[in-house]
């Protein structure tokens, strides 16, 4: 009898521990309608016309109860209010804690914008009705993903493996001898200039298979999609392309997600030669990289999602009164005339500082883990690979994956180097030198924290 007990024990504890590692994955159509404004630049752009539609792409995780989603949005980032929101809903509409849900966007400049809270806004025109009638239902078409992806949910196993993409990317701040200040974006270098940092060439890929049939996939790689231009067409740029491709290629029923990495200073303009490629050649290089990848894909043994979330307070830039009152003087022509992406980018930044002083800077940092050898970290704005590269570096997590724009964004985040080396990315960078820094030690402390204990 005892026996028997014991037996019974033993067999419903095994069962509870061995749950098992089960993913679903879902998309839903985010594309706008006619006149909706669009982000990324700082002028009003109204779309018109759709070269290819922009999704809210999801995959929930579950073990044990245990439940996490990542979900990008085909838009130039994230905002925390419409993040906020989500996870609100999704908490009510699925029961998915709102802190076990990541939430990116892929940086596409050819989406519709996001509020800001800043003069970007007067800019871009994002609070005009068709902009409001846009982003009112973002929260909604998230928390749509994230339910069709959770009834989706089927056991499977997990592979992974890092490609590599070379000669595509290119760090966009260039050093010219005996200048202190960076050039960013030039048109043609001479011999003399050097990058002012690398490039991260790894394209990561973490598939989930239901037997031998792909379910979705998360994808990595840092590099800005900006490829389609300035123009007033939807399209989700070279990510669009590389997850089209993906799922082409290696199971029409996946769902291929992709997570822009730590691309605040990489383009995909050679500057030595001035050679760009275009948006169908940047994601076939990319679903390339996955081929040659995909033989080396190596099991990963999935446990129950590990999650941790911190919020930062990072200190805001301070600037001189000779700063203060020439952005003040901009600001007063700029939503009739255009001065430049530099300047402008300067002096939002300035006059946000201003309006924000009294309120903390704050940065979420969110890493899930999902096996031994694998977690994805989230980072709210656009990261320098200068610091990407140290946090995989230093990773306790053989594969991390670095999802940037993630839970809000504070706009550009440059290396600690990178500050007196000035121009765009650091006049328009929110935080002080070092912040950048404290954010990887924040993402280094809990990789550890999950590393060792769920
Ligand atoms: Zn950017």
């Amino acid at each position: 009898m005892i026996f028997r007990l014991l037996a019974g024990l033993l067999v419903v504890t095994s069962a509870s521990l061995a749950g098992d590692f089960r993913v679903g994955a879902a998309r839903v159509d985010i594309t706008p309608k006619d006149g909706t404004p669009l982000g990324g630049y700082y002028r009003f752009r109204g779309s018109a016309g759709v070269l290819d539609p922009l999704f809210a792409k999801t995959m929930v995780m579950e073990k044990d109860g245990v439940h996490a989603a990542i979900v990008v949005l085909d838009l130039s980032g994230t905002v925390r209010p419409i993040v906020a929101e989500a996870r609100k809903l999704i908490q009510q509409q699925c029961g998915i804690e709102g802190d076990h849900v990541l939430i990116s966007g892929t940086h596409t400049h050819t989406g519709p914008q996001q509020p800001r809270g800043s003069m970007m806004d007067d800019i871009t025109k994002v609070n005009s009705p068709a902009g409001v009638s846009y982003t009112s239902m973002l929260p909604v078409w998230i928390a749509e993903s994230v339910k069709q992806a959770k009834a989706n949910l089927s056991p499977v196993s997990a592979r992974v493996a890092t490609g590599r993409a070379e000669g595509i990317s290119f760090n966009r701040r260039i050093l010219r001898e005996g200048q202190q200040e960076a050039i960013w974006q030039p048109q043609k270098l001479t011999p003399k200039d050097r990058p002012a940092g690398p490039v991260d060439p790894e394209v990561g890929v973490l598939v989930f298979e239901a037997g031998d049939k792909p379910v979705a996939s998360l994808l990595n790689f840092a590099m800005h999609p900006t490829s389609v231009g300035g123009g007033v067409k939807i399209s989700a740029d070279y990510p669009g392309v590389f997850t089209k491709l993906v799922s082409e290629r290696h199971g029409a029923d996946m769902i291929s997600i992709f997570a822009n990495g730590t691309c605040g200073n990489i383009n995909h303009t050679d500057y030595m030669t001035g050679k760009r490629r275009s948006t169908l050649e940047l994601g076939t290089a990319l679903a390339d990289a996955v081929d040659a990848a995909w033989p080396q894909l190596k099991a990963s043994q999935a446990f129950a999602p590990r999650i941790r979330s911190e919020q930062v307070t990072l200190k805001r830039r301070s600037f001189t009164e000779a700063q203060i009152a020439k952005a003040k003087d901009m600001a007063a022509n700029m939503l009739t005339k255009s001065f430049g992406t530099v300047p402008m980018a300067e002096t939002v930044c300035i006059l946000e500082t201003l309006d924000k002083q009294d309120q903390p800077l704050l940065a979420e940092v969110q890493v899930i883990a999902l096996s031994d050898d694998v977690a994805v970290v989230a980072l709210p704005g656009e990261i320098f690979v200068e610091l990407g590269l140290a946090l995989k570096k230093a990773s306790p997590f053989k594969h991390t994956f670095i999802a940037e724009l993630s839970n809000g964004s504070i706009g550009y985040i440059p290396n600690r180097e990178a500050y007196p080396q000035g121009n765009y990315e650091i006049v328009s960078a929110r935080g002080e030198a070092g912040s950048g820094e404290k954010l990887i030690e924040t993402a280094l402390k809990l990789l550890g924290e999950v590393k060792k204990a769920p």
